[in-house]
């Protein structure tokens, strides 16, 4: 810890917003502190990116890069300057006082100047057999087509698109440009979707819906060779041969812990009062990453985010905060 155990930054999260704010931080000799997570099943240390195979809308690879090497390097690049981690989730804030209290799920106890949030978001799945395994093993499951959909495997393959809302329609027009013909999958028989999202998917003859349908089963070893999917109004079950399956049911931030303490939108990500600044309604706490972003939720938006937490809190350490 920093003189007299108090931090300088704290930072609560390892994606890509959280290391480039502990990368900026670090150089600014602000020693930051990263807590990068305990780990459970659906979230792991370096976050979605963990999850993705190869990534090749980061610049600067341009032969692409796995997911989970791109974190490692993030991680190394900002351990090289003087970052320390602990495996741990902060699991309760008190932003009441100054300095901030931080509580972690190992029982530390932790007071900072600053703290970044970059808990992110984790992306809703729907929890059958056969999708887990198959969306952390590269086996054509994922919750992104943009970060996924132009992989080579994809291309001239029925792809199935799970949800009716906005992200689905926008997936499912992303995959018509490789796929042969696109399902969407939709609990209801009506989409969620705005209507211009609606009209233009409608209007794609690549696009086919199927309507009152769930997957209930996600089927091959190596990688997906269909899924069983069942009829809401009949309880009728079917197979359909398809090469790839995209979840688009909507993500959730990882906010629980900071409910009343910092102001939260309706749909639970952190608000920021100032456009492009990433401080919260609390001075000196900032939000970086898909935390904060219901609307972009790239890692490149993310690491920008995570290097405008960091110059900020370094300001605000500056003018005496
Ligand atoms: P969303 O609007 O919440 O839609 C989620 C969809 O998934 C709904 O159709 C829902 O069905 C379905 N769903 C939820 N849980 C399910 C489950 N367990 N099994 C099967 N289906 C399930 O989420 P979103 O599409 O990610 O959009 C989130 C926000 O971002 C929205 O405000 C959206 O407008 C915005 N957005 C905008 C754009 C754009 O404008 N281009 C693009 C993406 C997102 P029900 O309809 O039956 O509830």
């Amino acid at each position: 810890m920093s003189d007299n155990s108090i931090e300088n930054l704290v930072i609560v999260g390892s994606g890509p917003a959280g290391w480039t704010a502990a990368i900026y931080g670090a150089r600014a000799n602000l020693s930051p502190l990263v807590f990068e997570g305990a780990g459970s099943r659906t979230m792991i240390p370096g976050g979605q990116l963990m999850f993705t195979t190869d990534v090749e809308n980061y610049p600067g690879f341009p032969e692409g890069i796995g997911g989970i090497e791109m974190m490692m390097h993030f991680k190394n690049q900002a351990i090289r300057f003087d970052t320390r981690v602990f495996t741990e989730d902060i699991t309760e804030v008190d932003f009441s006082v100054r300095p901030f209290r931080l509580r972690s799920s190992g029982g530390q106890e932790v007071r900072a100047r600053t703290v970044v949030l970059a808990t992110g978001a984790n992306a809703r799945w729907l929890g059958v057999p056969g999708e887990e395994r198959l969306a952390q093993s590269g086996g054509g499951v994922s919750a992104c087509a943009v970060c996924d959909g132009a992989l080579p495997f994809f291309r001239s393959q029925v792809i199935a698109v799970v949800g009716g809302g906005d992200s689905a329609m926008e997936e499912a027009l992303y995959m018509t440009k490789f796929a042969s013909q696109v399902l969407v999958i939709h609990r209801r028989d009506e989409l969620r979707a705005s209507r211009i999202m609606q009209d233009r998917a409608l209007a794609s003859d690549k696009i086919r819906f199927l309507w009152n349908k769930v997957v209930v089963e996600v089927l091959g070893d190596e990688f997906i060779t269909g899924i069983r999917v069942r009829d809401t109004v009949t309880g009728e079950d079917s197979a359909l041969a398809v090469g790839g399956m995209f979840v688009a049911i909507g993500h959730d931030p990882n906010t629980a812990f900071l409910r009343g303490h910092v102001d939260l939108k309706d749909n639970g990500y952190v608000r920021l009062p100032i456009p492009w600044r990433t401080e919260t309604n609390v001075p000196g706490v900032f939000a970086a990453g898909d935390v904060m972003d219901d609307f972009y939720r790239q890692a490149v938006s993310a690491a920008g985010t995570g290097c405008m937490a960091a110059l900020e809190a370094e300001r605000f350490l500056a003018h005496g905060g």
